[in-house]
């Protein structure tokens, strides 16, 4: 446990760190390198590696596209050629690199180096490229409930690149595979994905090509990541074994300034934290991450990094090694990242802005709204679609973000809130207002119909500046942001979820239309009559106002919009047949496999709070009680001190008097918190609903007792580092 040293001593490290100056890459010349020069090296390039034939290009690019299977002789031609380029560029090992259900990815490493008639040689065959046996049983797998053989093996997806890691003494190249059970079931979060991805490009192609949109063969779903997180010194982190054991402070008083004064967003970026993110960049952009945007966040000592929007799967993956990459330079910097989605009480938490869209073989956008009445009606019956598919199944895609942290996030007054409700803009609105209302609407006549203008749609949206921060699902001019998403998050398993939503509408969408048509309505009328058709029925998910405000959490109510407050809550939506059915019937998941989930996560849920409350019940002894009881000596030696000379101590007998009270609940109420952990017992669906209903808020009790005693207890007796500490000095 941290003394007052250790603060002390955190204080003036992290004031006097020296700042860290990298070898940026320069030419032949000694120029500096433009980053177009260096950008991808580290990735492994079909189309320009020149070991690689023309006709396995083709292949290769032809399998990524319709998801077939590579034949094991060209298999075979990649793997000699990714070994030349790694070993050329030092790499010892490879690893198969997949996503477990934990959330973070998994690699087991093996050496490049086989003992070939006695002779050293660097190898990567072609069964070790395609398929490797990790060992299952070590990860998680839903326990003895699942029916399942839980061993599995991982296959390589090669529509994910291949990238080198660099460590200190050497790098490793990473195969990036899917994670399944020998019989099938997938066990990780990229298999759903890539199913989702295809569901959706095969509906909503079959929807296009009937609306008139013959040429489209294919539609990507892509995803931009708006990744949020801390940066803290790393002497104060490890002062907190909160910090450390959970990713969160447990217990700590709000420092007086925070983030009322606006000041950190968008302000000028302090060097440090500058040179972390250009070290960032730089090792993004070797990996072939187009790394974008990066700024300070609302919180204090909070920043974000975008990067450009890529294919669902291959952002997914991306997002994994941003988040890595995040906290290995952080290090290098002396920092701490903290991607917790709510690291510090009182000031904003980490989401993840999921921007979400879809875009046909010939990169048009289908969420871009298009210059003439007809391409407008797609459009709007496009956002038509998405507010249906969200309306219909908010509560799985609440379920798809649920986690003990993100919790913190939603719904706390600083976030989205955890009902899920859809923010379309003022133009949008003002026209789904319209349809709702049964105004008078025809196709042919765009005037009429769209009494804000058809024409000017794309104008009209892109002015729509009005960005409503609080909405968890808003839509952001040409693509929906999914944004009560968790920081920490993979984001494949939420968009997998909305990707079956969208997929089961455009399913229903298409044949509605069909027999539409077949019935003599034109294109432009079937669309109108689908648009009107979803406006209609999801009309009560659209909301435009204050998401963080109390109100909406009643007219929310009043509207019959689910409201899931917790993860034990919403993570039951896995094991409910009627909520989870489109999830089995899109072909995204199978029944044992929701079910595997349910198992997976609610044991997570559990296991992090009991971590949680283990780890603030020794804090309290250890830390927060002697420091309350060396305070109460001083004072008590005090105060007799006092007497003895018959003085008046009547503020010494008052601080007395107040810090045994905060004391004493203290005591009682973690002693408390202690027997029920203790008790704690049951299947994990009812563990979760103890811990959720009744051991959490019991926990937040104690918290609260905790900064009552830290703020009657002096600077110097108190040994952990504040909230003021750790969010300004650097
Ligand atoms: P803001 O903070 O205003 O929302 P940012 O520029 O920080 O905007 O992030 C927007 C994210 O949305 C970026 O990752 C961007 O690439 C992504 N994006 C833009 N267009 C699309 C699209 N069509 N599909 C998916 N993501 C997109
Ligand atoms: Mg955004």
């Amino acid at each position: 446990m941290p003394t007052l040293e250790t603060r002390t001593n955190a204080k003036i490290e992290s004031t006097n760190r020296l700042l860290r100056e990298i070898d940026i890459p320069i030419d032949t010349n000694g120029n500096p390198m433009k980053v177009s020069e260096y950008y991808g090296e580290n990735v492994f390039n079909f189309a320009t590696s020149t070991d690689i034939p023309e006709n396995v290009r083709k292949e290769i690019l032809n399998v990524a596209s319709s998801g077939s299977k590579i034949s094991k002789e060209h298999a075979d031609i990649v793997a000699n050629a990714v070994t030349k380029w790694a070993t050329d560029k030092g790499a010892t090992h490879f690893c198969h690199w997949f996503q477990p259900l934990t959330g973070g990815t998994a690699e087991k490493h093996d050496a490049f180096l086989t003992i070939k008639n006695g002779q050293a040689i660097e190898r990567l065959s072609v069964s070790q490229l395609l398929q490797g046996e990790p060992d299952a049983s070590s990860f998680p797998n839903g326990g003895s409930r699942s029916t399942f053989e839980a061993r599995g093996y991982t296959s390589w997806d090669l529509t994910s690149p291949m990238f080198l890691t660099e460590a200190p003494n050497g790098k490793t190249l990473c195969i990036p595979t899917a994670f399944v059970s020998y019989t099938g079931e997938a066990l990780d979060i990229k298999t759903p994905l890539l199913r989702s991805v295809s569901k959706v490009s095969n509906e909503v192609t079959r929807f296009l090509n009937l609306v008139g949109k013959k040429d489209v063969s294919k539609v990507d779903v892509t995803i931009g990541c708006e990744q949020e997180y801390f940066l803290i010194d790393k002497d104060f982190y490890y002062a907190r074994p909160d910090l450390v054991m959970t990713g969160r402070t447990l217990l700590g008083c709000s420092s007086s300034k925070n983030q009322q004064l606006d000041d950190h967003y968008f302000g000028r970026i302090p060097d440090r934290v500058m040179g972390f993110m250009q070290e960032l960049d730089l090792e993004l952009h070797k990996l072939g991450i187009p790394s974008k945007t990066r700024h300070n966040e609302v919180a204090p000592g909070q920043y974000e990094i975008a990067p450009v929007f890529s294919a669902a799967n291959v952002s997914a993956d991306q997002n994994q090694i941003i988040m890595a990459v995040i906290k290995s330079v952080a290090a290098k910097h002396d920092f701490v990242a903290i991607l917790h989605e709510k690291p510090f009480a009182g000031i904003n938490g980490s989401g993840k802005h999921v921007n979400w869209s879809m875009s046909d073989n010939s990169g048009h956008n289908l969420l871009e709204p298009g210059e003439n009445p007809h391409e407008n009606l797609l459009f709007l019956s496009t956002v038509a679609i998405v507010t249906e598919s969200v309306f219909r199944h908010a509560k799985a895609l609440r379920m798809g973000i649920a986690s003990a942290a993100n919790d913190h996030r939603l719904g706390a007054n600083e976030a989205p809130p955890s009902i899920i409700s859809v923010f379309l803009g003022h133009t949008l609105e003002g026209i789904f207002e319209n349809i709702y209302s049964g105004k008078k609407l025809s196709a042919k006549d765009g005037d009429t119909f769209l009494e804000t203008g058809a024409q000017q749609l794309a104008h009209l949206l892109l002015d729509n500046t009005d960005r409503n921060r609080t909405s968890p699902f808003a839509f952001t001019g040409n693509k929906f942001e999914f944004r009560a998403v968790g920081s920490t998050a993979a984001i494949g398993f939420p968009v997998s979820i909305l990707n079956a939503a969208i997929a089961e509408v455009y399913k229903e969408s298409a044949d509605f239309v069909e027999s539409e048509i077949k019935a003599g309505a034109s294109i432009d009328d079937a669309l109108l009559k689908i648009t009107t058709k979803w406006v209609k029925n999801a009309y009560s998910v659209i909301f435009n106002g204050d998401g963080y405000s109390s109100d909406w959490v009643d007219e929310a109510e009043k509207r019959g919009l689910p409201n899931l407050r917790t993860s034990a809550e919403a993570l039951k939506v896995l094991t409910d047949e009627k909520e989870s059915a489109f999830l089995v019937e899109t072909g995204v998941f199978k029944r044992s496999e929701l079910e595997l989930r349910y198992e997976v996560l609610a044991e997570r849920y559990n296991t992090l709070r009991e971590i949680e409350f283990s780890t603030l019940i020794s804090m309290v002894n250890q830390t927060v009680i002697p420091a309350a009881i060396n305070y109460k000596t001083e004072l008590s030696q005090i105060i007799q001190r006092q007497k003895s000379f018959n003085l008046e101590c009547s503020v010494e007998t008052e601080i007395y008097k107040k810090l045994n009270f905060a004391l004493e609940s203290l005591y009682a109420n973690t002693n408390n918190l202690s027997a029920t952990v203790d008790g704690l017992e049951g299947d994990t669906e009812g563990i979760s609903d103890k811990i959720a209903n009744d051991l959490f808020p019991q926990s937040e009790v104690v918290a609260s007792f905790c900064a009552e005693v830290e703020n009657l207890v002096p600077n110097t007796l108190w040994p952990l580092p504040k909230y003021s500490e750790m969010l300004f000095l650097r």
